[in-house]
């Protein structure tokens, strides 16, 4: 971009996470160049977004997200709703009015690669090497704009160990509630960053210190505090679990993710209709059903992840059934093995379970559970993946 002729940057996460001696995961470039004038460089790179339109490039295998910069959103040019929450802004600016939109100072930083110079308008070198997490601009009125800044904060505090100052931290319990007007699938989006990337453990703790966690998941049972939700020794597990998947790079799903986090909700819930007559298979599918209809009402779960998550839940009553012959089957099942590690988390806080974990776990021996082969027409399993998107946008 800069051979032909523009300004061009890295900036954001990218440049952040390399200060921090962190291989970033993505790269995401600023140009003074419209979305066009990306094309006429890279003729092969594919403009996508409606609204605010941004270029994808693919290098050497990398996707990199090349924006336009972005000015600041003023009432004449952009739209926002009661609460104050931009729903539009797409007004091309300067380098220095792009970092003043971005969230987070530590997140504004432009880093010209040729050079190696830093463009540094809002403090975000100093805040970084404080380890100090702050808004630009006034705190109020970014969340406000964009709530899903609450949870951005809450993540970064778990994944970069940085600390937002005062000013940052002091609004976000009482601000909370506006995340209730944000898409759920936006939230879904940002709960599988938050809990599916490496530090999921230390995100529920930030989300719990900083009152978010009943907004994200309001089935669960009150905790000790305002916002804050009832953490078992099973979900504490769950999530210290898969931390360590990710380090090892091992698959994650959020369907497993959502059997852990709403698990205790849907016990209660079928304990409750078993009271009161109902089987306990029935109930469990009843409770199923129930609980992620209220959770979708937050978060959103794609169908292809909720539809697993309940085939973990409901095959839970079924290991209980070790009489006769009909057991067996359960192994053969495509959904055992992530029902049977839900099996094996209960048994951190129901410890009357570890016979039954010794029995499922032995009925495995000499099976085999590679996957079988794969007919023609069978789609190929899909497993949550970052989206490729990253692009700042208050209103995505
Ligand atoms: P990570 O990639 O680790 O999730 P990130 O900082 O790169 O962190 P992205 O969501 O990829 O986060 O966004 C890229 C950049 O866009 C951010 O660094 C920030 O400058 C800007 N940005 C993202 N979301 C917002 C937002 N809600 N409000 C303002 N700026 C944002
Ligand atoms: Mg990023």
């Amino acid at each position: 971009m800069q051979n032909a002729g523009y300004e061009a940057y890295i900036v954001g996460g990218s440049v952040r996470d390399l200060l921090l001696g962190k291989a970033p995961k993505d790269f995401d470039v600023a140009t003074s160049a419209t979305p066009e004038e990306v094309q006429d460089v890279f003729p092969r790179c594919r403009l996508i977004g409606r609204r605010f339109r941004l270029a994808h490039v693919r290098k050497g295998g990398a996707l990199i997200e090349v924006a336009t910069f972005r000015g600041q959103a003023t009432p004449e040019n952009s739209q926002e709703d009661h609460n104050g929450r931009i729903l539009r802004d797409n007004v091309f600016g300067s380098v220095e009015e792009d970092a003043i939109r971005r969230d987070f100072t530590i997140n504004a930083m432009f880093l010209d690669p040729v050079s190696g110079d830093i463009r540094d308008y809002v403090g975000g070198y100093e805040d970084l090497a404080k380890r100090r997490l702050r808004l630009i601009g006034d705190p109020v009125t970014r969340y406000r704009e964009d709530p899903v800044r609450l949870l951005r904060a809450a993540r970064f505090v778990a994944k970069l160990g940085v600390e937002p100052d005062e000013e940052s931290a002091a609004p976000i319990r009482k601000m909370a509630p506006l995340l209730k007007d944000i898409p759920p699938a936006r939230l879904f989006e940002e709960v599988c960053k938050l809990f599916l990337t490496g530090h999921g453990s230390r995100s529920m703790e930030a989300l719990q210190r900083f009152g978010l966690s009943t907004i994200l998941f309001p089935s669960l049972k009150k905790g000790n505090g305002p916002g804050k939700v009832l953490m078992g020794p099973m979900l504490k597990k769950a999530l210290e679990n898969t931390d360590e998947r990710v380090r090892d790079s091992k698959p994650v799903t959020p369907a497993f993710l959502f059997a852990a986090l709403l698990w205790q909700p849907v016990r209660d819930r079928s304990r409750a209709l078993v009271g009161k007559g109902e089987s306990e298979f029935n109930a469990m599918m009843l409770a199923s059903e129930e609980v992620i209809y209220a959770q979708v009402g937050s978060t959103a779960i794609p169908r292809r992840f909720s539809a697993v998550t309940r085939q973990i839940w409901t095959t839970q009553p079924r290991f209980a059934k070790i009489r006769g012959k009909r057991w067996r089957r359960i192994l053969h099942e495509p959904r055992f093995r992530a029902a049977y590690d839900f099996l094996l988390l209960r048994a951190y806080e129901d410890p009357s379970l570890s016979e039954l974990c010794e029995f499922w776990t032995k009925a495995q021996v000499g099976m085999d559970f590679s996957p079988p082969a794969r007919s023609k027409r069978e789609r190929p399993r899909r497993r949550y993946r970052r989206s490729g998107s990253s692009q700042s946008g208050s209103t995505r």
